[in-house]
């Protein structure tokens, strides 16, 4: 079938949400498609909170916020989209509220707000509260909030519907996108006047992973497919808190809210590291403390991992503020965290890389103002840049709901001021259609399951916190292989209806894609940066470096790298220091 609509957004999490809402208010027509149902998606599991400097606890500022969000970028951030989400978050936040956010309340009635690493007040002089939240659930209550608002302002759903394309005419204008529906096996186009993906991130290329299954990376995989380039994949965040060996998350704001990190001698050692802010140190910059802690024998029991203790923090604020996390610690590892340390290890957890976007959600296709005309990405998997290498806790929920608003009302506009449905190529589905009967006519192969855990094997121990030129060669080796293997899987499954092994063989091939070019941009960029940490070239080089790096490929195996240019407003790159 073809279905049209004025605006058609892939992905139904917060980003994909506020699109839809905004593109909806502003008079479109609006169709969102998504994989998952859409309170199933990734945003409905982030726990700690959303920043705002709302200073409902102490002084707060924009612009402390703004310029610790560039120095945790490592200076890579652009500073313009970055001023953009500083100066918006207030309000942001009192939108969320009046749409029905039930935030956590201090003393006094107001929005209560908790420490998180690297926010700090008056240019780093201490942690500051400035993360929103509803205790330690707070996407899942934005999630259902905005979804209960598209409801009510009639934005259409697809659930269930998985996007396998983007169709491109012979102008090279985007005229919509090709999905399969999961329930009946069905190929149906969307054709729309403009289009925006919002499909999160990738962190289930790697073994252990605070990520849920659905975290493939899809939509960035589809861009490259389509000629498109991808910008700074090799900035991949590892959360230093993950339960040890599942890598579900523990919360930052289980250190907001008076956590320990210790190693085997019960060393308080974040101390050492960063004498300031101390537990509260930005997330590169933990998780290279503990694996050095580590690699230096302080591990617990001489195992991969350390201890955060919360013991000291009391059963009010464990049971009141931090519910969530306090019952994952005793129902996956048996340790209840008002009696002893939680065992945590640095876990893959967020994309700073992704589609290159403008601050209006608009996708650029080189330098800056290069747009690819009707479309759009926004959230994790886009690259605005506003974490550059290094993205501060809290900031992504912030940057769904002002990045995904920005997004909808530029395609409300778009639509309102005349653009009209581009010209469709003859057969759009016909590439998808191949790919999926080449999968289902072969009957020997291996299953998608070994390809995937070779991947994330590869990944994890090869493209991790640190790596290597030896490290990084050995995964484009590995990775070249398990393309061919990706491309030659078998599907058991000959079926239409909820053939997701079908769609797994899909996922493992835009899998080697997108892994690929995280490997190949992380050997191409010869410097330390953020949570780029390189041990052939441990210094950061602002000479050299202080650009984005942008990311082609051929979908084969063959790729090359482009640069831009980093948007430098009031912040001049400094030392690091914390
Ligand atoms: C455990 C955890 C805790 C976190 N805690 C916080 C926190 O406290 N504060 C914070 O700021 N950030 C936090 N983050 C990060 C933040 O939650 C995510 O970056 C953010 O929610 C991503 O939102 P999104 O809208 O971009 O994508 P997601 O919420 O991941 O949604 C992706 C959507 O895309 C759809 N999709 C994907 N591929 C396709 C396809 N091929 N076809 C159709 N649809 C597709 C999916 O169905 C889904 O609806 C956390 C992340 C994790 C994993």
């Amino acid at each position: 079938m073809t279905f049209s609509h004025d605006v058609v957004i892939v992905g139904a999490g917060g980003a994909g949400l506020m699109a839809a809402l905004y593109a909806k208010e502003g008079g479109a027509d609006v169709g969102v498609v998504s994989k998952l149902h859409p309170l199933r998606s990734h945003t409905g599991a982030a726990q700690g909170g959303i920043g705002a400097a709302l200073g409902n606890m102490e002084e707060d500022s924009w612009l402390w916020h703004a310029f610790d969000t560039v120095k945790g970028s490592d200076y890579v951030g652009d500073q313009d989209a970055i001023e953009t989400m500083c100066k918006d978050a207030p309000r942001t936040i009192v939108e969320l509220e009046h749409y029905g956010v039930p935030f956590s309340r201090n003393k006094e009635g107001k929005i209560s707000q908790r420490r998180f690493g690297g926010h700090t007040r008056n240019f780093g002089e201490a942690p500051v509260r400035r993360a929103c939240h509803a205790a330690d659930r707070t996407g899942h209550t934005i999630l259902h909030t905005l979804y209960d608002q598209c409801l009510k302002n009639d934005v259409r759903f697809y659930d269930e519907f998985q996007v396998l394309d983007l169709i491109m005419n012979d102008d090279d204008e985007c005229a919509g996108v090709v999905a399969y529906e999961i329930l009946t096996g069905e190929i149906h186009t969307f054709h729309a006047k403009t289009v925006c993906f919002a499909t999160g991130g990738f962190g289930r290329a790697f073994k252990t992973t605070s990520n849920a299954h659905a975290g493939t990376g899809d939509g960035m995989s589809i861009f490259l497919r389509n000629g498109l380039p991808l910008e700074d994949m090799e900035f991949v965040q590892f959360h230093p808190t993950g339960l040890y060996r599942l890598g579900i998350l523990i919360t930052e704001g289980a250190r907001g809210e008076g956590g320990i990190l210790r190693n085997s001698d019960g060393e308080r050692f974040m101390e050492r590291y960063a004498p300031t802010v101390k537990d509260l140190a930005p997330r590169d910059l933990v998780s290279q403390c503990i694996y050095q802690e580590i690699r230096q024998g302080r591990g617990i029991k001489g195992k991969e991992y350390v201890h955060l203790d919360m013991t000291h923090v009391g059963s009010e604020i464990l049971e009141k503020k931090l519910p969530e996390i306090t019952m994952f610690s005793r129902t996956y590892l048996g340790v209840d965290p008002l009696k002893e340390p939680i065992p945590v290890a640095p876990t893959a957890h967020y994309a700073m890389g992704g589609i290159p976007t403008d601050y209006d959600g608009r996708v650029e296709i080189g330098q800056r103002g290069d747009i690819m005309p009707g479309l759009y990405a926004a959230g994790e998997c886009a690259c605005v840049s506003v974490h550059g290498a290094n993205r501060l806790g809290t900031n992504s929920l912030l940057e769904l709901v002002v990045f995904g608003r920005r997004a909808g009302m530029a395609m409300a506009k778009e639509v309102k001021e005349g653009k009209d449905f581009a010209a469709m190529p003859d057969n759009p589905e016909q590439r998808t259609r191949d790919m999926l009967d080449t999968i289902l006519s072969r009957n020997d192969g291996e299953p998608v399951v070994n390809v995937r855990n070779d991947l994330q094997e590869t990944m994890m121990d090869n493209v991790s916190v640190f790596r290597n030129d030896e490290t990084l060669t050995t995964a484009l080796d590995d990775l070249q292989e398990l393309r061919e293997r990706a491309n030659n899987v078998v599907v058991r499954d000959k079926g239409k209806k909820f053939n997701t092994e079908l769609m797994d063989a899909v996922e493992i091939q835009f899998m080697v894609d997108y892994a690929e070019a995280v490997a190949a941009s992380a050997h191409h960029r010869t410097e330390s940066r953020g949570a780029h940490s390189r041990e052939d070239f441990p210094k950061r080089n602002d000479d050299d470096w202080l650009q984005h790096t942008l990311f082609h490929s051929d979908g084969k195996g063959n790729f090359e790298f482009g640069r831009k240019e980093v948007a430098i407003t009031r912040f001049q790159p400094k030392e690091r220091k914390y």
